[in-house]
């Protein structure tokens, strides 16, 4: 039992402490407190006498309050933790508690000193902010962007998808600083971190490495070099085009651009080491090929990327320049008489030759250059139907021209095929389009509705490549289509592979069932014809007949028949 006087002196301590000073019983009541407590958490001495723990202390749920004293009674002489305290008026802070259990007149109580560190974290978050962000820009520094490249790095290897690094660094940008000086440079810097976020994705990175020096980190990205690729270049190019900008700084215009190095990465052989050099290289060529210019560290890629961005430019300039060309091959009947024309593209051009429609169909395609291009093949192709119209064999031929994807689901499809018959005054029962199976199966209920439309104008329907899709015969039935393709793949090894036989067979009847017509492409020997004749196919396209041609060729070519 403590004297009277040791208890006053011991009061006095508890009134001058700095500490927030309280005991509670083995309840978590309080039996005695500081005026520092009191002042903490905003009560007068009186409120605070009697309360519970979980009246203040905000990491304490209710239900728990049992075992969380019995931690702290069992935690053996004086340990400290920390906590986050409420007070009265309802804010949180956070404190570092010191805790001593005691044995009091027979009493077990809890001796706690509680200390407001509300200045040391924020301290301590401002140490953390200048470790991992950049002050000036607040965009993550070096050394996050290589914790975030780290764990890239180890999801990539899980997902199996690229991701992307791309150097940024803007042109001239000492020029700037020299001149005007370093004020006029940051504001620079600030707008341009800015506008990267603007480009990226949320989830992407953007730091700041340091000087004019920017990182773009992208995740996530195709299971496929080339489509990655595809990709990061895409953003590059954004961010080419967003940072080269007439910037307003304080009382200057200035006038910036960038140049961008990029590297894709994957799972294995690169450490984080080899993938910022290698971004780094690409930025220095990237530099050196001039301003304003992106290049990409994997040779491949750089290829890719140039001779996609080459033909792309190439098809347009083709596009105004005329420099495509329709040719015709011969579609004729189990009498080899000739019934109508495929007409297929070629592209002219001026340095290569002749280009593939393999090679450009695809980029055409992707860039929606096919709207276009597909509208001249149609428009060329229905005015020739007219021209030949009155000119004795040529007059009876159909002409099949090939639709793809893009342009079918395009809304004016039907309306444009419906205006160019109007207008070039071709005979909508002579033409016919090839769709490819896998055109069909995306939007089964938009394809049947604009052929239908198409199809009660007179215009009729093949499916090119068949055999090389998944279509199912339900939907096939569904379908108001006039011919099956038997694609040339399987014609090609039809005499000496039984599968390939066996699926020829298969859709010729096929098409009988559905009361389809069938044509063979691709027939290049007597002995394919042969066999496709014996298993009643009654229509072929392919060399053995006659290779596409220009349209003077075909004509020549059907007047000898
Ligand atoms: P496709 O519609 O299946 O055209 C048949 C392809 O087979 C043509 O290739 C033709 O030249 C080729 N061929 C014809 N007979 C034979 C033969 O006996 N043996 C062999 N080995 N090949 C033969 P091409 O002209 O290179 O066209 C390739 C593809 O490009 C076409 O395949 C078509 O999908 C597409 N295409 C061509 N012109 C156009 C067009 O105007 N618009 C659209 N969207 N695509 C087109
Ligand atoms: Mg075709
Ligand atoms: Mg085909």
């Amino acid at each position: 039992m403590l004297t009277k006087k040791a208890s006053e002196r011991s009061r006095l301590l508890l009134l001058n402490a700095s500490d927030g000073i309280h005991i509670l019983d083995g309840k978590g009541v309080i039996l005695e407190a500081s005026d520092s407590f009191c002042r903490m958490l905003g009560y007068a001495r009186a409120e605070v006498i009697g309360m519970s723990i979980t009246q203040w202390d905000a990491n304490i749920v209710p239900d728990e309050l049992g075992q969380v004293l019995a931690r702290r009674i069992d935690r053996p002489g004086i340990s400290t933790f920390e906590t986050r305290y409420r007070s009265k008026d309802g804010s949180l802070f956070e404190v570092e508690v010191t805790n001593h259990p005691l044995q009091l007149d027979d009493q077990q109580v809890i001796y706690n000193a509680a200390r407001d560190i509300t200045a040391r974290k924020k301290a301590e978050d401002e140490i953390r902010n200048l470790a991992f962000y950049d002050p000036l820009t607040r965009l993550p520094n070096r050394r996050l962007l290589l914790d975030r490249l780290k764990q890239a790095l180890a999801s990539s290897t899980r997902n199996g998808r690229y991701g992307a690094l791309l150097f940024i660094d803007l042109d001239d940008f000492k020029t700037l600083n020299d001149t005007l000086g370093h004020d006029i440079g940051d504001l620079l810097l600030q707008r341009v971190a800015e506008h990267l976020a603007s480009c990226v994705r949320e989830g992407d990175s953007v730091a700041r490495l340091g000087a004019d020096e920017f990182v773009v980190m992208l995740e996530y990205l195709s299971e496929h070099e080339p489509e990655a690729a595809a990709h990061a270049e895409t953003v590059g190019e954004k961010i080419l085009a967003t940072l080269n900008h007439n910037y307003q700084l304080a009382d200057y215009e200035h006038h910036s651009t960038a140049s961008i190095g990029i590297t894709l990465f994957t799972d294995h052989h690169d450490t984080i080491d080899d993938l910022l050099k290698q971004a780094d290289l690409a930025l220095h060529q990237a530099k050196a090929a001039g301003r304003n210019s992106l290049r990409f560290f994997e040779p491949e890629m750089q290829a890719v990327v140039t001779a996609r961005a080459a033909l792309e430019a190439g098809l347009r300039e083709a596009l105004r320049k005329a420099q495509f060309q329709l040719y015709y091959q011969a579609q004729v009947d189990g009498e080899s008489r000739v019934t109508g024309a495929e007409v297929l593209l070629r592209w002219q051009h001026p340095q290569r030759g002749m280009v593939s429609p393999a090679e450009f169909i695809p980029l055409a395609e992707a860039t929606g250059l096919i709207l276009p291009l597909g509208h001249w093949v149609l428009e060329t192709a229905c005015r020739q139907l007219a021209a030949w119209a009155g000119c004795g064999k040529m007059a009876d031929l159909t002409v099949a021209v090939n639709v793809s994807a893009r342009q079918f689901y395009h809304k004016d499809f039907v309306a444009d095929v419906l205006a160019i018959l109007d207008q070039t005054g071709a005979n909508p029962k002579r033409l016919k389009l090839e769709l490819t199976e896998s055109l069909l199966l995306d939007h089964i209920e938009d394809t049947i509705a604009k052929m239908t439309t198409l199809r009660a104008s007179g215009v009729c329907f093949s499916l090119d490549d068949f055999g090389t899709g998944y279509s199912s015969l339900a939907y096939l039935k569904r379908l108001p289509l006039d011919q099956l393709k038997i694609d040339q793949s399987f014609v090609r090894d039809v005499l000496t592979d039984s599968n390939d036989a066996a699926i020829a067979r298969t859709v010729i009847a096929l098409g009988k069932n559905l009361g389809l017509a069938v044509i063979a492409e691709g027939v290049e020997s007597a002995a394919q014809r042969d066999f496709l004749a014996e298993n009643d196919c009654a229509a072929y396209q392919g060399y053995l007949f006659g290779r596409p041609m220009p349209r003077v060729e075909f004509e020549n070519f059907v007047a000898q028949l």
